[in-house]
């Protein structure tokens, strides 16, 4: 079974991401940044074969950004991986844990696809392409809290796996 790791900086909406893609609410959503949780895994039926979808988090509950074990964290994750999702906050510019984390994800040749969440109406759109600097490809624009453009996702996943 192919599998499809969520990765991202806390408070990007992985978890958020997560539960619109299975479909349930089964990774917990943080209104605090930053609180640990264990990664959760669902398998999901999708154009008739089953993905495994990882959702990430408690990596980074470091303080001061992204450390070494941090970092060994995220390549951890993507051990596994046959596409890594990497979340960003398309409301902000990108961050130096956004750029630390794209640098992990180049360095581990993982494919990947660049999420741009919070995109909750297309006003948000242009914001996107600030992410373009990250390195990890071209954003793809989404509102996991909506659902805006999560189909057209996992079209895209199907077609890079
Ligand atoms: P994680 O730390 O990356 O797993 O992020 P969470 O899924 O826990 O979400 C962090 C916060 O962002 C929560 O308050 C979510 O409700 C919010 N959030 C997640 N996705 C979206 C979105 O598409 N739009 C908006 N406006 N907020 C979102
Ligand atoms: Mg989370």
């Amino acid at each position: 079974m192919k599998r499809v790791v969520i990765v991202g900086r806390p408070n990007v909406g992985k978890s958020s991401l997560f539960n619109r893609v299975v479909g349930r609410r089964e990774a917990v959503v943080e209104e605090r940044p930053k609180v640990t949780r264990d990664a959760k895994e669902a398998t999901i039926d999708w154009e008739g074969a089953p993905l495994a979808i990882v959702d990430t988090g408690g990596y980074l509950a470091g303080a001061d950004g992204l450390d070494a074990a941090v970092s060994a964290a995220v390549e951890a994750a993507l051990r596994r991986a046959d596409l890594a999702l990497v979340v960003v906050d398309a409301r902000v510019p990108p961050t130096e844990e956004d750029a630390a984390i794209a640098r992990v994800v180049r360095r581990a040749k993982v494919p990947s696809i660049l999420v741009a969440n919070k995109v909750d109406s297309p006003g948000h759109e242009p914001a996107i392409w600030e992410h373009l600097a990250l390195g990890v490809g071209e954003p793809v624009p989404v509102s996991a809290m909506h659902g805006r453009g999560v189909f057209e996702l996992l079209d895209l996943v199907a077609r890079r796996l």
